[in-house]
């Protein structure tokens, strides 16, 4: 039996009484990963497999239209792998794309795969928190809880540093190229200048390399679903020491990202925004952009939709759902962190900081928006994984009620069948909610999740903070 087998089995109830099968021998390399994840679509770009390769024969792509990796040797072409044919297979040991991802690292983490109707995956408290203090909340791009734990963790011992996003520094002008960039932050000062959100990609385990040269060994991972799945899976499938500085992992909740592309395709071309001159930016319903000559612009999220990053397009997994704490702003209040805590590690850790003063906290039930948001923008990720690759990320998902209804049930094989949500008044609200998300082009779903839809325009910021390490965060 295979943990998909179990997990379908949970979402039946059907007792598993077969003795565990013992584990086939994993001999799965890079043409596998090739074939069945890159080649497949399934890819994120999150570069796992580039940096637990021992030989360094992965290469990664930062360029606009890139974010994959691809094989450096020419020996047997880009699809296969001489080290793979002789034994290695430590690439497929870390992607968190490949084949059973999902119950593997459930089973790692929580000891039990996700109930079907977990559709955010497994959790133990439910927060909105904030930073206590200022500086640290300011420069937040929410509650600034992300930043305050890392400077928490530094402070009490549990971590030499976090691989986490910068941006390229400003020219000489002080203009911003705007590229997100994967950097090691080991102090406040370096917690700071990495915080608030790019839309953009950064592959923030690509800054493992960097911190292991400078002696860091006990890392925190800052990074969305799709990178924060990657060292859990890398435990689970025993992917050696590689995985191992990998202590502490916080999850970014998140829909999608753009390609580096938009900045010049779309605001430039369209709207005369020259990203050199932006200071700021944010997506609540619209996306926001805020300039140094002090005006504010807001662009219709419909527009920006062709520009998402074709790794996103697959990926179900909105509540990074491995993650130790997973954190987003989907709340109320839009200075607040929605923070999700899985892993009695996460609890630990969160419970001490609100016992010591480090943020204030208060329960997210509190925020029944939040919540039904939390669990919809997850169905609607659900929904995007395709039906030919494992079946564990679907289950539970609940069908979208259209007209074509019965058809659309019709066209998902009989060996696909998923356990129903149970029946209740919020699963009911959550699926009409769901129903109408179906209506509307997804983008504007994802525009939502960023937080309350901007009916008032929003103060605009100081016209030119161009010396402020961090122009991104807000
Ligand atoms: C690309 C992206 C999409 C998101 N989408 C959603 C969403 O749809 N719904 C939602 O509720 N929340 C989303 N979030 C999460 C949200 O924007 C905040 O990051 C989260 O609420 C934590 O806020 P904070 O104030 O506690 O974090 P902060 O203290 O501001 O820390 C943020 C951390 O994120 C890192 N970071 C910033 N940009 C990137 C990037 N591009 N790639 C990797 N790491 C990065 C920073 O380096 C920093 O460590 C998204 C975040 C990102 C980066
Ligand atoms: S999802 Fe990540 S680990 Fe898997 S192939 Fe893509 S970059 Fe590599
Ligand atoms: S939607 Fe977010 S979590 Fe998923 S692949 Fe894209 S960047 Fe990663």
């Amino acid at each position: 039996m295979t943990l998909t087998d179990t997990v379908i089995a949970a979402g039946t109830d059907t007792p598993t009484a077969a003795p565990p099968a013992k584990p086939e021998r994993w001999t799965a390399q890079w043409k596998e990963l090739k074939a069945e994840v890159i080649d497949a679509s399934l890819c994120t770009g999150c570069a796992g497999c580039v940096i637990t390769c021992p030989h360094e024969v992965i290469g990664y792509n930062h360029g606009e239209g890139g974010y994959k990796p691809f094989h450096l040797e020419e020996e047997l072409g880009a699809d296969n792998c001489i080290h793979g044919e002789k034994g290695c297979t430590t690439c497929t040991r870390a992607c968190p794309r490949f084949r059973i991802w999902e119950p593997e690292a459930d089973e790692h983490l929580f000891g039990r795969v996700r109930k079907p109707e977990e559709m955010y995956g497994v959790y133990q408290d439910l927060w909105l928190t904030r930073a206590s203090d200022e500086t640290v909340h300011k420069m937040g791009q929410d509650g600034g809880f992300v930043g305050a734990m890392l400077l928490w963790l530094l402070d009490h011992d549990y971590i030499d540093a976090a691989l986490t996003s910068f941006m390229e520094p400003p020219d000489a002008d002080g203009g911003l190229s705007w590229k997100a960039k994967p950097g090691v932050a080991r102090n406040r000062e370096e917690v700071l200048a990495s915080a608030g959100s790019r839309y953009t990609y950064s592959a923030n385990t690509l800054a493992l390399p960097e911190a292991l040269e400078a002696g860091l060994k006990r890392l925190a991972l800052v990074g969305m679903g799709c990178q924060t799945s990657s060292p859990p899976v890398m435990w689970a499938r025993k992917a050696g020491k590689v995985s191992k500085p990998f202590q502490f992992n916080i999850g970014l909740l998140c829909s999608k990202t753009f390609d580096d592309a938009i900045f010049e395709e779309l605001f430039e071309a369209k709207y005369g925004l020259h990203k050199r001159d932006m200071v700021k930016m944010n997506i609540k319903g619209v996306f926001q952009i805020w300039m140094r000559d002090g005006s504010y612009h807001e662009i219709d999220l419909k527009e920006c939709h062709q520009w998402t990053r074709e790794g996103c397009k697959s990926c179900p997994d909105f509540a990074a759902e491995h993650a130790d704490v997973s954190t987003g702003g989907i709340g109320e209040d839009n200075d607040w962190t929605l923070t999700v805590v899985r892993t009695d590690l996460g609890k630990e850790v969160v419970d001490r900081m609100i016992a010591d003063g480090t943020i204030i906290a208060r329960p997210a039930m509190e925020d029944e928006k939040a919540m039904k948001l939390l669990r919809l923008l997850s169905i609607v990720s659900r929904r995007r994984w395709p039906l030919a690759a494992d079946r564990a990320p679907s289950i539970g998902v609940p069908e979208p009620k259209k007209k074509a209804a019965p058809a659309a049930a019709a066209q998902r094989p009989a060996t696909d069948a998923v356990a129903p949500a149970p029946a209740s008044s919020v699963d009911a609200a959550v699926v009409a909610d769901v129903v109408a998300a179906d209506v509307i082009p997804q983008f504007e779903v994802v525009g939502v999740s960023e937080g309350t839809p901007a009916v008032v325009p929003p103060e605009p910021e100081p016209a030119v903070i161009a010396d402020d390490p961090t122009p991104g965060g807000d």
